[in-house]
């Protein structure tokens, strides 16, 4: 459990994963960062009373891609950039973007449900482990989808705690940039990673089929390998691996991240420690 606001937590990143941004079948940074641009500017005109709410959703539906991953959970056509520098994603509707009037009622969840609503996250992740997240990543697009896959920090902090013998402690993480650039590293894989399956609709551990979703387990002894030891690391990353060599890159990889943040995390420990004993 984490008392920590995820959904924004800084001026520098913020969270729009469930008012649905990355169930776009088109859901790239700079598709995203299109859509939102356009929303942006448009509810703009919005609140000045120039385009009337009917309007901004019927431009929306002919200039938007409307296709999504998963059909069963709704994206809301709200969201947008809350900033000029286009640091933070969130509810244009949110009465903090409207001079305290709140117009959450016009979308599709309303008012009670986008204001009570926290994610599995809040829940799931350790005080610990949220920090660490907030800390490092200052880029909504990365947070967003980081921050809502528990398995992919879950699974970080159990590599390098078992590697460093001890708990990760977020104030050590901050103190060294060269850490946080180690953590970076690794959180940058979800953008990133060579081995993602493009041949089917995945959120990490997921694929649908139209309504249908199930967890997509990788078949190791197909590719006449050995379950990996990041195997949770691998299905958050939505992998695929056509054969063992491919599967054995991977390994490579993720060895020489978590080698890098062990070695960086006992550098910054003893830094930390010096002026404390
Ligand atoms: S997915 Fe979670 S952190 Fe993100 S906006 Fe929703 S409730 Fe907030
Ligand atoms: S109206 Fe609700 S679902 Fe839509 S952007 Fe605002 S908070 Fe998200």
């Amino acid at each position: 459990m984490t008392g920590i606001h995820l959904c924004q937590p800084d001026d520098s990143k913020s969270c729009a994963a469930c008012c649905g941004i990355y169930n776009y079948v088109k859901n790239t940074r700079q598709q995203l960062v299109e859509r939102l641009r356009l929303r942006t500017r448009l509810f703009s005109l919005v609140r000045k009373g120039d385009v009337s709410i009917s309007t901004y959703r019927e431009v929306l539906r002919h200039r938007e891609d409307q296709r999504r991953i998963y059909k069963t959970i709704y994206a809301c056509e709200f969201v947008g950039f809350l900033d000029a520098r286009e640091t933070r994603v969130g509810c244009m509707l949110h009465p903090a973007q409207n001079d305290g009037h709140d117009m959450r009622d016009i979308g599709f969840y309303g008012k009670k449900l986008c204001e009570t609503h926290l994610c599995p996250s809040y829940y799931k992740l350790s005080q610990e482990e949220a920090s660490v997240v907030v800390d490092v990543i200052n880029d909504w697009y990365l947070y967003g989808v980081v921050v809502t896959d528990i398995d992919f920090v879950k699974s970080l902090f159990s590599v390098v705690q078992d590697r460093i013998g001890e708990s990760i402690n977020p104030d050590v993480v901050v103190s060294s940039e060269p850490l946080k650039s180690a953590f970076m590293r690794y959180f940058k894989l979800k953008e990133y990673w060579p081995f993602k399956d493009t041949t089917r609709a995945r959120f990490g551990k997921y694929f649908f089929i139209g309504e249908d979703y199930d967890i997509a387990r990788i078949d190791y002894a197909s590719i006449g390998a050995s379950t990996s030891p990041y195997d949770a690391i691998f299905m958050s990353l939505s992998s695929a691996f056509r054969d063992k060599d491919a599967l054995d890159s991977a390994n490579r990889m993720i060895d020489m991240i978590m080698d890098e943040l062990s070695t960086e995390y006992t550098k910054a420990y003893r830094e930390y420690n010096r002026y404390r004993t």
